[in-house]
């Protein structure tokens, strides 16, 4: 523990660590087996990515067997098979339209290039000066600079790099819950920013349906549909970030289903791989490839050096496969249903303010944020790892979760919920 806490970085801690971390030493299914002899119900799905449960055998043999061949090649000037295949797998399986892959290798490096894609698209069309991005509070896209400067800009890093990010265009949160209708007024904002500025924007970006790591919020698919009608009207492109929401997590395969809506731009990640290694995508219609390669440049400039990864691509491939071979509605309907019911108290618990459901989703807002140390040591001790941050105590459980898991998890939340 003190050489971690010397040494490594955590996500988003100090250095020195000022928590220490709780020592995983192994994973099956859906449990965490800790250092300590306990194995714990994963909550969290380690952040949305391991939907299939851990050491899957489908998933191990994918990796091993790929390992016979090779682990990794550069992709400059050279191809293979797995990289071919999940490309073509994910064209097949994402909205219409999409037509076009970028395996990029992370989640915030997937939106990078699909802004890059935008900027490039809009020289390419003629439409310079189009370097700004239309998004919405409340979203979430990621770290890098970029990425960054069109997450929320209260909850993200806005304040500590103004001037360093680029300005971009903020309409409120969608207001609309989900099961709510969406009306012109609460497009009205976006409507406004988009008729005084479109000849700026390159694109409208958001995260579909699932507002996640910026609030966990559900909207409704009727502004998902009036996001999707604007963008059309005033010709600007719309990317669609679903690196948390793709591959079941909401319900359905993709979140812009439940709005029949197609983006111009896709991201993809997080779950992409099963959980096992860092690996994203970016996705793009015929058109946007067609404006992007008409631009000076004449190609869409990036390459990352582990670009379609061998071994990333075939476990994507595999677990895109096994996703497609299980009744994966019926997993995903009975953890919505078993959080549900689990969770149909906790909105009487003192200081609850809210408590929503979507697919695999479930979250219980408070109105002061969680200590994490005791939220930690309160859900272990309930059997289960869960992560909350701020006012937000929230599970995603991976799909292989068992109803007793389920009810597990939901025990737990509440527990922590009324820890305070
Ligand atoms: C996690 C996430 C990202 C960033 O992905 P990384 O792999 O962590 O870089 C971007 N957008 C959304 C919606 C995410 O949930």
């Amino acid at each position: 523990m003190d050489r971690d806490r010397s040494t490594v970085w955590h996500p988003y801690a100090a250095m020195p660590g000022t928590v220490d971390p709780t020592p995983v030493i192994g994973a099956e299914g859906a449990r965490l087996h800790l250092a300590d002899g306990r194995r714990v119900v994963d909550g969290m799905s380690s952040w949305w990515a391991a939907i299939h449960g851990y050491r899957h055998p489908v998933l191990d043999a994918a990796v091993s067997d790929q390992l016979d061949d090779m682990a990794h090649v550069m992709f400059g000037g050279l191809t293979h098979g797995p990289a071919v295949e999940l490309a073509e797998a994910l064209v097949e399986i994402t909205p219409e339209g999409l037509e076009h892959v970028f395996l990029a290798d992370s989640g915030s490096v997937s939106v990078e290039v699909a802004m890059k894609m935008a900027l490039q698209y809009a020289r390419g069309v003629g439409r310079d000066g189009r370097d700004r991005f239309l998004t919405v509070r409340g979203g979430y896209h990621g770290d890098t600079l970029h990425a960054m400067s069109v997450c929320d800009p209260v909850n993200g890093m806005h304040r500590m790099f103004a001037g360093v990010l680029p300005e971009q265009l903020f309409a409120p949160v969608p207001r609309p819950r989900f099961d709510e209708t969406c009306t012109d007024e609460d497009v009205a904002e976006l409507r406004a920013l988009l008729t005084a500025d479109a000849d700026r924007i390159a694109a409208v970006i958001l995260e579909p349906i699932v507002q996640g790591a910026g609030g966990m919020r559900f909207y409704a698919p009727g502004y998902l549909r009036r996001v999707r009608a604007l963008c059309d009207e005033f010709e600007v492109l719309l990317i669609a970030d679903e690196i948390a929401t793709g591959f079941g997590r909401s319900g359905r395969l993709f979140a812009c289903e439940h709005a029949d809506v197609s983006p111009d731009i896709l991201c993809l990640g997080k779950a992409l791989t099963g959980g096992y290694v860092s690996m994203a995508a970016t996705l793009c219609t015929s058109e946007v490839a067609r404006g992007v390669t008409a631009a000076d440049s004449g190609a869409l400039m990036h390459g990352p050096t582990f670009m379609g990864n061998p071994l990333a691509s075939a476990v994507s491939l595999a677990s895109v496969r096994l996703l497609l071979s299980r009744d994966w509605q019926s997993e995903v309907g009975g953890i919505e249903s078993g959080l549900r019911s689990g969770l149909d108290h906790a909105s009487s618990i003192d200081g609850v303010v809210d408590v929503r459901v979507l697919g695999a989703i479930g979250v219980i807002e408070r109105d002061e944020p969680v200590d994490m140390e005791v939220a930690t040591q309160v859900s272990l001790d309930h059997g289960v790892w869960l992560r909350p941050f701020g006012r937000l105590v929230y599970a995603m459980p991976p799909f292989v979760a068992t109803a007793e898991d389920i009810a597990s998890i939901t025990a737990a939340m509440v527990a922590v919920a009324e820890s305070a």
